[in-house]
């Protein structure tokens, strides 16, 4: 072991959703000598961008500072991994530094991979793109979407892994709501990009939502990608089933094409031969399998349920509780069942909450409400309101 500065029980990978709730989580189940590395100064509630962007929250209400949600015990490294070195117990800082653990959580999320798309980047400093998967930046669509008010506005979903990939289309709705409530909406052509072959993928969730294109008059680009964007010429071209189309935007709000951190890929932590890169773990433990003391949480974890939020809720319970059995010297007895939400605002005052497992059934939180997932009032409010504050005050304290 090397010196107590450098040294910690258990070290937490990233301080957003999963690190910040699992270290809570731990401190709770009394748990000591936890450190968190997170370089970023702002912790982000990221569910509410796509209210950002939908014109229905603030986006000062999405931010706080991250000193104000490092639970109390809980020592924070302000610095970012570079990378993870499982045999010696150790990660590489971009300090220069190099820390040392008992136990290591690693939960980095996803990366968003702007240059993916060639001219993406270019387009989100023009005028007409924007994206609501970035703080600064939803704002920015917010704007673009309440000024329109006719011509082509272009949403996109990426292909490969995203964080609660659904997300990409709730501004969408809002924004459709707004301009049928503004007698707008017939002058605007709205084009969503998936890259699934139905609307979503699940047939209960795809008929709610479908009713919803029907009745804006969206077009669905299912099986698509956008594959370029010219933001010079204010146009992209899709990919699709039927070859590439050019098509002329007035408004670009491009979800990016997302992955695991670099330093996680070139690790040995993914499965060999796993392109994603992400943190190779029993789905149910979230144990590494070849790694016992190294663990995998949220977006980054080689998991087979839909990435979101509603999922870490689950996860960091399951997380918690093995970690510190096994510091008792204990096996870990406690399993994630694969849930995952999807809350589709399909107006400005309804949701159709979608909560599923990783085999793609319905899992409804409630289980006398089987219809829960049904379009509804109650759901938004939820979504819009109750989540919130139970994210501030309850999951990133470690209580639910
Ligand atoms: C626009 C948007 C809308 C969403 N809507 C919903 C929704 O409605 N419902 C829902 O359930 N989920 C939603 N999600 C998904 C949800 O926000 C994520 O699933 C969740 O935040 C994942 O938690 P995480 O801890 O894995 O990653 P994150 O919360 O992304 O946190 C990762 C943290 O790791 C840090 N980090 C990155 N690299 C390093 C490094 N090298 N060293 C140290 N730290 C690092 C980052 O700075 C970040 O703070 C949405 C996501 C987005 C982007």
């Amino acid at each position: 072991m090397s010196d107590s500065a450098t040294h910690h029980r258990v070290l937490v990978i990233g301080g957003g959703n999963g690190g910040v709730s699992v270290a809570a989580r731990l401190r709770r189940a009394g748990v000591t000598d936890i450190a968190l590395v997170e370089p970023r100064e702002h912790h982000y509630y990221q569910p509410l961008f796509s209210h950002v962007a939908g014109g229905t929250a603030r986006a000062s209400i999405t931010v706080r500072p991250q000193q104000a949600v490092i639970p109390r015990g809980v020592h924070w490294i302000r610095a970012a991994v570079t990378g993870i070195h499982p045999d010696d117990n150790a990660v590489s800082l971009d300090d220069g530094s190099r820390v040392t653990y008992d136990h290591v959580i690693v939960s980095p999320g996803l990366q968003n991979d702007w240059s993916r798309i060639p001219g993406l980047v270019e387009g989100l400093d023009s005028p007409t793109v924007a994206s609501h998967y970035e703080h600064a930046l939803a704002a920015k669509a917010s704007l673009l979407l309440r000024d329109l008010t006719s011509g082509t506005v272009v949403f996109t979903e990426p292909a490969g892994p995203a964080s609660c990939a659904g997300a990409a289309q709730k501004p969408m709705y809002q924004a459709c709501d707004y301009w049928r409530a503004t007698g707008v909406l017939d002058d605007i052509r709205v084009v969503m990009v998936v890259p699934t072959d139905t609307v979503f993928g699940i047939p209960a969730i795809d008929r709610e939502l479908e009713r919803s294109i029907d009745a804006y008059g969206i077009e669905l680009r299912t099986g698509s990608e956008v594959i370029n964007v010219d933001a010079a010429a204010g146009a992209v071209v899709i990919s699709g089933p039927g070859g590439d189309e050019r098509l002329s935007y007035d408004v670009l709000n491009a979800v990016p094409p997302q992955s695991a951190p670099d330093w996680l890929k070139t690790s040995t932590l993914p499965h060999e031969g796993d392109g994603g890169g992400f943190v190779e773990v029993d789905p149910e433990t979230l144990r590494h399998p070849r790694y016992p003391n190294v663990w995998g949480l949220g977006d980054a974890a080689a998991t087979r349920n839909s990435k979101c939020g509603g999922a870490l809720r689950k996860q960091t319970f399951v997380l918690a509780k093995n970690v510190a059995a096994v510091l008792r010297g204990h096996e870990p007895a406690h399993r994630y069942d694969g849930y995952a939400v999807c809350p589709f605002t399909v107006s400005r005052s309804s949701v159709v909450w979608a909560e599923f497992d990783d085999t793609g059934a319905l899992k409804p939180t409630i289980p006398f409400l089987p219809t829960m997932y049904r379009e509804n009032r109650l759901s938004w409010i939820a979504d819009r309101y109750v989540l919130p504050w139970v994210y501030w005050n309850l999951i990133l304290t470690g209580r639910v």
